[in-house]
């Protein structure tokens, strides 16, 4: 039996992250991957916000700056694609809003992998095909079973993706809805900007993608788990006026499932905490779910490495980590509010009446002026004032949550 003082299970964003901090505190760590490279299979629309990842601890390049220039970033961090400052937002058929947020669309299989390099330089070992199969309680440690032997430790860090079996196998809830997200990278650059697509008519309480990389473009929808995706991705693609789009080459295509009913009720139990898409962590709006990954298992590796130094490694001490999680934007209740208002409420009628006001402005922040005329165009539709506060709750949960990821 291999002994380690931490384990991760999982070898993406949530698990390299995690490593990287433990491994920089000292901590002797080992990554647990089911697959034979890190990255693969690819599951991401590729589009992340970088105000928010900029700031973030354990990026593959930690000298992220904004400020750099366009030629800069993309010479100095290799897994940006593409430097995209604008977005757009089509609302049901009737209009389009702007905002201008700063963000990049990468390769985020280079992304992962050179997370990876970081956390091995740091002294934490990957061990690739490697699949977690069971867990065990022993004398105040985990015994976990694996497809490569059994290996033990004081503290696991489940960072094991959307359908994480750690979470399961140590008696906590696992995220209580999903989404299905599919997606076609194609050959050729067809938009400026990342283009958000609410259409309930052909994504049913939904919303489409594409987003511009180097030499492709990323297509994708996320759809009702319940549905059939390919059917509504091609719908969704014979919609885009960008007919080109409906023609391209497809390179590849891409599914995977995404945690959409906010963090789960609790991610820490003795001897373990559940970071990233594992313990329900995604922007429940946009469903992204990278820089809430790496930040969340940062934090579970910071509590970790406090573990060691009381050496409490108890549900009770644990709980410090929840706490941290709680003081983040990603893990407030309004995200979830407002994921449930814009898709379990408003109709594709009242998108397109949303359309129609916003059409041609900058939503990157309402100013009052914009307040006030949204509230007075809403007196003259009763029904829709009856939503306004919703709508409120809306605006709020989609600024709170836009920073971490689309
Ligand atoms: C189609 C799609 C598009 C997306 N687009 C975006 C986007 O544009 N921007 C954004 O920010 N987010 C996006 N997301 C979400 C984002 O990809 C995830 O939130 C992010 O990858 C979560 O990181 P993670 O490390 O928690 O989980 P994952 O990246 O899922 O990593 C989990 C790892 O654990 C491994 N694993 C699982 N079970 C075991 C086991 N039993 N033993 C050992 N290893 C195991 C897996 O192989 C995997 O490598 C998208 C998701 C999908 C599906």
């Amino acid at each position: 039996m291999l002994t380690y003082d931490v384990i991760i299970i999982g070898g993406g964003p949530a698990g390299l992250s995690a490593a990287n901090t433990t491994s920089k505190s000292g901590l002797n760590t080992i990554v647990l991957e089911e697959h034979g490279k890190i990255g693969e299979p690819l599951a991401c629309g590729e589009g992340i916000s970088i105000d928010k990842i900029s700031t973030l601890e354990n990026m593959p390049n930690p000298e992220f700056q904004l400020d750099d220039n366009a030629l800069q970033l993309q010479q100095h961090h290799s897994f940006v694609e593409r430097i995209v400052r604008a977005q757009r937002f089509f609302f049901g058929n009737t209009g389009v809003a702007t905002s201008s947020l700063n963000t990049v669309t990468i390769n985020r299989p280079l992304f992962d992998q050179l997370m990876a390099k970081n956390a091995e330089k740091n002294g934490a070992l990957i061990k690739l095909n490697t699949a977690v199969k069971g867990i065990h309680r022993n004398q105040g440690k985990l015994e976990l079973i694996t497809t490569q032997g059994n290996f033990q430790s004081k503290i696991v860090i489940g960072c094991d993706g959307p359908a994480s079996h750690s979470v399961r196998m140590m008696g906590l809830s696992p995220p209580s809805k999903y989404v299905q997200a599919v997606e076609y990278k194609i050959d050729g650059v067809f938009t400026d900007a990342l283009d958000f697509y609410f259409n309930f008519n052909i994504l049913k309480m939904h919303y489409g993608w594409v987003f511009p990389k180097k030499v492709h473009t990323n297509v994708g929808v996320v759809v009702d788990p319940a549905s059939s995706p390919m059917k509504i991705l091609n719908l969704f693609t014979d919609y885009l006026e960008n007919k080109d789009i409906k023609n391209a080459k497809i390179v590849r295509k891409i599914a995977g499932i995404i945690p959409a009913g906010g963090p789960i009720p609790k991610y820490y139990t003795d001897n373990f905490m559940a970071a990233g898409d594992a313990a329900g962590m995604t922007n429940s709006i946009f469903y992204g779910g990278i820089a809430i990954s790496i930040h969340s298992a940062a934090l579970a590796a910071q509590i970790a490495k406090d573990a060691y130094e009381t050496n409490d490694f108890s549900a009770n001490f644990l709980k410090q980590y929840a706490e941290l999680c709680q003081q983040f934007p990603y893990t407030n209740p309004i995200i979830q509010q407002a994921h449930e208002i814009l898709y379990d409420y408003f109709t594709a009628e009242d998108l397109d009446t949303l359309g129609k006001w916003f059409n041609g402005w900058d939503i990157t922040e309402f100013s009052k002026m914009q307040k006030i005329k949204i509230f007075l165009k809403a007196m003259t539709k009763p029904k829709l004032l009856r939503k306004f506060n919703n709508a409120k709750t809306l605006a709020h949960g989609f600024s709170t949550s836009r920073d971490w990821g689309f």
